[in-house]
């Protein structure tokens, strides 16, 4: 079997993907290493929801579990960024920020996306308590309350209908957003959603709680909570650095895959938001064990391609050897 890599599969990003593609493959005796840097996306937050039998837990808890079940298994698990990523002999090589290199046979992306937010003061503040962008996600924790969509792109009409459904109080922001169409603006009127025009200056906040959009006319409008449309940029130095293109979104940019996490690199495989950036939790965690799956029989075909060549070599030797014998006789 190929034995010039440390590791069959080295996994970066220790996210929802990361972690269950990591407990998919050391299941079936595949060596994993996890190399992982420790910011999940969802941090800022309090509670996960939508997270099937641990519905409304922390963040960091449910990846602290994923790590116990990954390394359970016999996965290893690195807190160090990634920095580096070529392709060696026979798979790639990993540099990592505090130093060492990794080697492994196949490389699986998990490194999830960066939520680059508008430029409006207050909304780094609040991002994951009370600025929110996920109606699935926090959209329940806010109902009934006096919520704002800071408007964008024409996207943020989707977002006012959306929480909506979760509040009779919403209020459509303009700010940098085109003005609605007709159509929308039919439908803003008949659900009772508020569009008010203008540039919003600021958010107010007391106590660490969200109060008021500050428009830059000086006019004040009172909310609980404020969502908002972050562009989702795929953490993807090292799949660039290996050659790949990111692939541009309404929403954002991602490595693009086919639907098992194969990447158009030889070898490199992406799973969670990094591939798809609308996965919520359970979904980065199904693609983190479809992919694994779909690597293990990767291997297991180029392992019995190994095997059948390493069973026929001696063969032809052997028969040579006969051949001497008899002629000498
Ligand atoms: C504020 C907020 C709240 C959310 N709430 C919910 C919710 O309640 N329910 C829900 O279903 N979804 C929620 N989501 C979405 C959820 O965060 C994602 O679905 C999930 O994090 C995707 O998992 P992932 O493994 O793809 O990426 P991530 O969880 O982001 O994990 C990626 C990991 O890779 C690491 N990494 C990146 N680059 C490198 C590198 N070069 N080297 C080493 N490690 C690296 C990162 O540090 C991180 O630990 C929320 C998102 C946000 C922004």
């Amino acid at each position: 079997m190929n034995t010039g890599s440390a590791h069959d599969v080295a996994i970066i990003g220790g996210g929802a993907a990361g972690l269950s593609a990591a407990v998919t493959l050391a299941r079936s005796l595949r060596s994993v290493i996890v190399v992982d840097a420790g910011e999940p996306r969802n941090a800022p937050a309090t509670s996960a929801h939508n997270v099937l039998a641990r519905e409304g837990g922390s963040p960091r808890e449910l990846l602290a579990a994923g790590r116990r079940e990954a390394h359970h298994y016999g996965a290893d698990i690195r807190c160090d960024p990634a920095v580096a990523a070529r392709r060696a002999d026979d798979g790639f090589e990993v540099d990592l920020a505090n130093g060492g290199t990794i080697t492994a046979r196949r490389l699986l992306l998990a490194t999830g996306v960066i939520d680059e937010l508008p430029d409006v003061p207050g909304v780094r503040e609040f991002w994951g308590t009370s600025v929110l962008h996920c109606a699935y996600c926090h959209g329940w924790e806010v109902r009934g309350q006096p919520i704002g969509v800071l408007g964008t792109s024409t996207l943020s009409v989707h977002q006012a209908l959306l929480f909506r459904q979760l509040s009779d109080d919403v209020t459509l922001f303009c700010h940098r957003m085109p003005d609605p169409s007709d159509e929308a603006s039919v439908q803003l009127a008949a659900l009772d959603i508020q569009v008010v025009h203008g540039i919003v200056d600021r958010l107010r906040g007391e106590d660490d709680v969200l109060r008021a959009v500050v428009l830059d006319d000086g006019h004040e409008h009172l909310i609980d909570a404020l969502t908002v449309a972050p562009r989702f940029m795929a953490r993807a130095d090292l799949y660039q650095q290996l050659g790949g293109a990111l692939t541009e979104h309404p929403l954002g940019a991602f490595i693009a895959t086919d639907p098992l996490g194969r990447t158009e690199i030889p070898g490199v495989w992406a799973a969670g938001n990094v591939s798809d950036l609308g996965a919520m939790i359970a979904a980065a965690t199904g693609a983190g064990v479809t992919t694994a799956a779909a690597i293990n029989a990767d291997l297991v075909a180029e392992d019995a391609g190994d095997a059948v060549r390493a069973r026929a070599e001696p063969f032809p030797a052997a028969k040579g050897d006969i051949r001497d014998d008899s002629s000498a006789r």
